[in-house]
């Protein structure tokens, strides 16, 4: 199997992951860049993540143009995946959903959303809110077109994540695997925190030495995050689509 096709059916095994955690439903997407050509990236067509095969999968520019004739019907926020990975060649996989739990972290102007579980450590020490009203006025939230997404790339900056209040998060990664481990663990970390807030009291949040400490411990094709990986896929229904990180290029590459 080419390089390619590997990369595609980590996509797909990634919709499908992200649909199981219902991190996503009938919306939201995930994109991986192309690992030939910097200057696109992979994303399904319109369609439900759960519901994504192989050939449901596109390859569009960095300004969110198909590269070739597709009469399909494209998301119409594909823009934000275009946008961030213009902004950040570090990048090479971008989520974005409406992750329900992540919601009230982006409309309560004095709740920050911060780390407070050691799986939330990736989050860095607080979440940017990015407010598309602020340079839009009043839109339907949704972004589409790259005048949008450049204002939510520049939120995102060099962090991992954005919420975007009123609509949901974006999620930014060096490789799939740490994209949709991010798309995971960010609604586990806003319950954690909303719980705990719950309970009264001051919240120990994790310490800038933590999350310094859990980031030098982190590696992508570990053991231990290719168990999640392998789990959460075998869960998903496509355990046979798999391909370890030492027995193809696709993982190793995509680094
Ligand atoms: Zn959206």
């Amino acid at each position: 199997m080419g390089n390619l096709d590997t990369l595609i059916q980590d996509l797909v095994i990634a919709n499908r992951i992200l649909a199981r955690k219902e991190v996503v439903d009938a919306y939201g997407h995930v994109s991986v860049r192309h690992r030939e050509n910097p200057n696109r990236f992979l994303i399904a067509r319109s369609l439900a993540p759960e519901l994504v095969g192989p050939d449901d999968i596109v390859e569009l520019d960095l300004d969110g143009q198909p590269v070739r004739d597709e009469h399909r019907s494209l998301y119409l926020e594909r823009f934000i995946h275009a946008a961030i990975f213009a902004a950040r060649p570090d990048v090479m996989a971008v989520v974005h959903a409406h992750a329900e739990d992540t919601l009230p972290f982006g409309i309560a102007q004095e709740a920050k959303l911060r780390p407070v579980i050691h799986s939330g450590s990736f989050i860095g020490t607080e979440v940017p809110v990015w407010d598309i009203a602020d340079n839009f006025g009043d839109t339907n939230l949704l972004v589409t077109n790259m005048e949008q997404g450049r204002d939510l790339a520049k939120c995102v900056g060099g962090n991992s994540v954005a919420l975007m209040r009123g609509h949901g998060f974006a999620a930014a990664a060096p490789t799939l695997i740490e994209v949709v481990r991010a798309s995971v663990y960010l609604p586990r970390n806003a319950r954690a925190l909303m719980r705990a807030k719950q309970l009264g009291g001051p919240i120990k949040y994790l310490s800038s030495g933590e999350i310094a400490a859990r980031n030098r411990g982190y590696s992508p094709y570990s053991v231990e995050t290719w168990r999640a990986w392998e789990y959460w896929a075998k869960k998903a229904g496509c355990g046979h689509m798999l391909t370890r990180p030492n027995d193809g290029q696709s993982h190793v590459a995509n680094r």
